[in-house]
């Protein structure tokens, strides 16, 4: 079939196969109708609402040794933070203020943060009226169960690759069987549970991105978090190429065209890829931008890969100049707290409620 009736079939159907992924990703000169069908998709199902997430990057302290990022535990050249509860508290109540409805807990997976560090902190947020989202990496089901008893709403654990043997050489001492148990602990407990990956790591083949995109279909993923993956100076794979933010943008279009009702972050590392990726992003299936209210040397400090911490100060990063970007190309700033309303039923293939 020609890629563009493709597109269109799913477009309407939100059904592709392997191959037929893999025809569009292969395809360069359906790139703009890509990204238009993934626009119009968004709009159908999630409308025009960009919902804001407050980013707290609040420790950079990780025992992992991912081979890619910034924050391994081999990386001496990175100035190690963690915040204590009582600064965690005050960036959120800061984020409240400012009419953020999420906050976004994310860091290195620091073992300071027990269940009994983290429950009283949760419970306190959310007396503030906010949705709460974790995102620190692999833990037990007790704890899982823990942060949601305390309130925590949502949680993002990319899969980083669906390829085992991908995945188990970039993270040493990890397995892929537990990264999927967390996803499984986390979606019986009940939390909108976000996963994705980084595109364009070293050896990793579109057939692979296709592969990727529908584990996320048939996972049930309330939210795709996926980025280019950035070379960073200070770990292993520094001398790796640099992805186009093309690639990413086309991964996370079809995923929109595929699971057509979930929230999609543009994310900082499209940003840093290129100035206005994320406003790329958002016209070509993205619903969500995570601003970043990490502040002073900790922002700096967690240094995933080079150019984050000035993506994040970039327009769509600030919220004071986010209403006027988004009014330009016809959207707003969502004002609910934005979870995953389930309008497509997955089982029949068709919409509910539209
Ligand atoms: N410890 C948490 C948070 C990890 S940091 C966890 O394991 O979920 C958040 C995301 O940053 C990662 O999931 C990874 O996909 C992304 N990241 C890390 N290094 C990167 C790099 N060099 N380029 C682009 N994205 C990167």
């Amino acid at each position: 079939m020609d890629t563009n009736a493709l597109i269109k079939q799913a477009e309407q159907q939100h059904l592709l196969s392997e191959t037929q992924i893999l025809q569009i990703l292969e395809d360069r000169n359906c790139n703009a109708s890509l990204f238009a069908a993934a626009d119009r998709v968004r709009k159908k199902y999630v409308g025009d609402e960009v919902h804001l997430r407050a980013l707290i990057e609040f420790t950079n302290i990780c025992q992992n040794h991912c081979l890619y990022c910034g924050l391994r535990v081999e990386n001496r050249s990175v100035t190690r933070y963690r915040m204590t509860p009582q600064q965690i508290l005050q960036l959120t109540q800061k984020a409240a203020k400012q009419g953020y409805k999420t906050v976004v807990l994310q860091g290195g997976e620091d073992p300071y943060f027990t269940a009994d560090v983290l429950v009283p902190l949760l419970r306190q947020i959310k007396a503030m009226d906010l949705a709460i989202t974790l995102s620190i990496g692999e833990r037990s089901y007790e704890d899982y169960r823990a942060f949601k008893e305390a309130g925590a709403d949502r949680y993002l654990l990319r899969i980083e690759t669906t390829e085992r043997t991908l995945y188990e050489k970039y993270h040493p001492n990890m397995s892929f069987d537990n990264r999927l148990r967390c996803l499984r602990d986390l979606k019986r407990l009940g939390y909108e549970t976000g996963t994705g990956i980084l595109v364009g790591l070293p050896s990793q083949s579109l057939h692979s991105l296709a592969r990727d995109i529908l584990f996320f279909q048939k996972f049930g993923a309330d939210m795709i978090g996926l980025g280019p993956f950035i070379p960073n100076p200070d770990t292993p794979l520094k001398n790796t190429p640099t992805p186009s933010l093309t690639s990413a943008l086309k991964v996370m279009a079809l995923t929109r065209l595929l699971l057509p009702d979930i929230n999609i972050p543009a994310t900082t590392a499209m940003e840093a890829l290129q100035s206005n990726g994320r406003f790329k992003a958002l016209q070509s299936g993205a619903n969500v931008i995570m601003p970043n209210i990490t502040e002073g040397e900790a922002r700096k400090n967690y240094a995933l890969y080079p150019g984050k911490a000035a993506a994040a100060q970039a327009p769509l990063g600030l919220r004071q100049e986010l209403e006027t970007a988004l009014r330009a190309i016809g959207r707003r700033i969502g004002t609910g707290y934005g979870g995953h309303t389930h309008l497509f039923d997955k089982s029949h293939g068709h919409t509910n409620s539209l």
